[in-house]
């Protein structure tokens, strides 16, 4: 089954009733009926729904979902982005360990990977996501994290998937690859052999902002690199919180079941089945709207690009951008996504910009259907020293766009007349 059809139908058996809309099971728990039936829930010796911050009926359609369209083998959905990369990251790391993280990824990413994680005992160090040459001097036999992003938010930097690839294969160590901004449609990670795909839902799936979300996803083998490797204790030596269960026995994806037994469990992030269904909603038009968040970027990247008094545009999209290489060896039909950058003369004028819009949202969201625009320098990044912005690739006068389903005339137009 293709992509498109999986993202409608996967995982959803209509009831009696023969709903066409996946039902929203509004429920904190379920009914096992007979005490032997609770007691098998409980030792995993039947699957089912127990507690729905363990598992959802809603929620267990969208992760089938999610896992099918990414051509993974399981899928655990979560209450944001945020806390599916920092499961991602906990499921194989403890105090005492090590992480490697691209130096290009979201803003959030960095302060959890670098700041807080510290505080529990995690340390962090970074590489070049598309330069990962020296990738392979940071690993050491306490790393068990090598974490970037496939199209990164915001430098829009594609990494090296081969290279890094190879060199986690070489150290049997997991690879973690945040694929918010890309989205399946445009490249599937655990294809490439990455092990692990992480989303923020929140943006492209969900569509049209309308709930916070997130998921992870493993790779159909990835049982086989956790399975007596050493440098992962907690997946082959008993679980003490869970009567000694030894993940590695059994025949389930046990990154995702660790991940939702033991995490989930303890640290709660579950999404309500409310915004699980609003996430199915928006992955069942993904495909559509990828193609025209990508079309619609590609014009108003063009347009910018003539425009006299823009310095400089930057969307891997275009023919003569540095990364379009990469977009057409990795993306499927050369789409490249909704953000772009632009950069004009400085400070004042980009702040002009903004405010003379009218289509364009002056909010910190992507991957909404409405277009957005920021202004790095004086929000996201307005407390970030001058030399370390240059760092960042942001200047004074450096623009983003989320760009939406808008027709792209209108917001060519819109662009125009702000700028004068
Ligand atoms: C937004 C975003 C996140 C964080 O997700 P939330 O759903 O906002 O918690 C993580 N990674 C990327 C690339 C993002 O764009």
């Amino acid at each position: 089954m293709n992509q498109e059809t999986q993202a409608l139908h996967v995982g959803y058996e209509k009831n009696d009733f023969g709903t066409m809309s996946v039902p929203i099971y509004q429920t904190t728990a379920y009914d096992f009926e007979t005490a032997e039936k609770a007691a098998n829930l409980f030792a995993l010796k039947e699957l089912g729904p127990i507690y729905t911050r363990l598992n959802n009926p809603t929620t267990d359609i969208f992760e089938t979902r999610m896992a099918s369209v990414e051509n993974g083998e399981a899928a655990l959905a979560n209450a944001s982005g945020h806390s599916a990369i920092l499961f991602s990251i906990i499921n194989l790391a403890s105090a005492g360990d090590n992480i490697i993280v691209s130096n290009k990824v979201y803003g959030g990413t960095t302060s959890l990977t670098t700041h807080t994680l510290k505080r529990f005992g995690i340390t962090c160090k970074n590489f070049d996501s598309s330069n990962p040459e020296d990738l392979e001097d940071l690993i050491d036999e306490n790393s068990k994290v090598i974490l970037f992003e496939s199209l990164s938010n915001p430098q829009i930097a594609i990494p090296n998937v081969e290279k890094i690839v190879q060199i986690a294969q070489k150290y049997n160590i997991v690879t973690i690859c945040d694929n918010t901004v890309a989205t399946p449609i445009l490249f599937q990670p655990l294809n490439h052999g990455i092990d692990v795909a992480v989303h923020s839902t929140s943006k492209y799936i969900n569509g049209q902002g309308t709930a916070i979300g997130g998921a992870l996803i493993q790779r159909k083998d990835l049982n086989d690199k956790l399975i007596g490797n050493k440098r992962y204790p907690e997946f082959n030596e008993p679980d003490e919180s869970y009567h000694g269960l030894i993940y590695a026995e059994l025949p389930f994806p046990i990154y995702i079941l660790r991940a939702r037994l033991s995490l989930m469990r303890d640290f709660g992030a579950a999404p309500s089945p409310f915004n699980s269904w609003l996430n199915i909603q928006g992955l069942e038009t993904l495909h559509v709207r990828m193609r025209e968040h990508s079309r619609n970027t590609y014009k108003v990247a063009k347009f910018l690009k003539s425009h006299p008094k823009v310095k400089s545009v930057s969307y891997p999209g275009l023919e003569d951008d540095p990364q379009y290489h990469l977009v057409e060896k990795y993306f499927k039909d050369n789409m490249s996504s909704g953000l772009m950058n632009f950069e004009v003369e400085d400070f004042e004028y980009a702040k002009s910009i903004l405010n003379s819009t009218k289509i364009f949202a002056v909010a910190t969201n992507i991957g909404d259907s409405k277009s957005i625009i920021t202004h790095p320098a004086s929000t996201t990044h307005s407390q970030v020293p001058m030399d370390e912005l240059k760092e960042a690739g942001v200047n004074p006068g450096s623009i983003r766009l989320s760009v939406g389903l808008e027709n792209a005339d209108d917001l060519i137009e819109d662009l125009k007349s702000a700028l004068g």
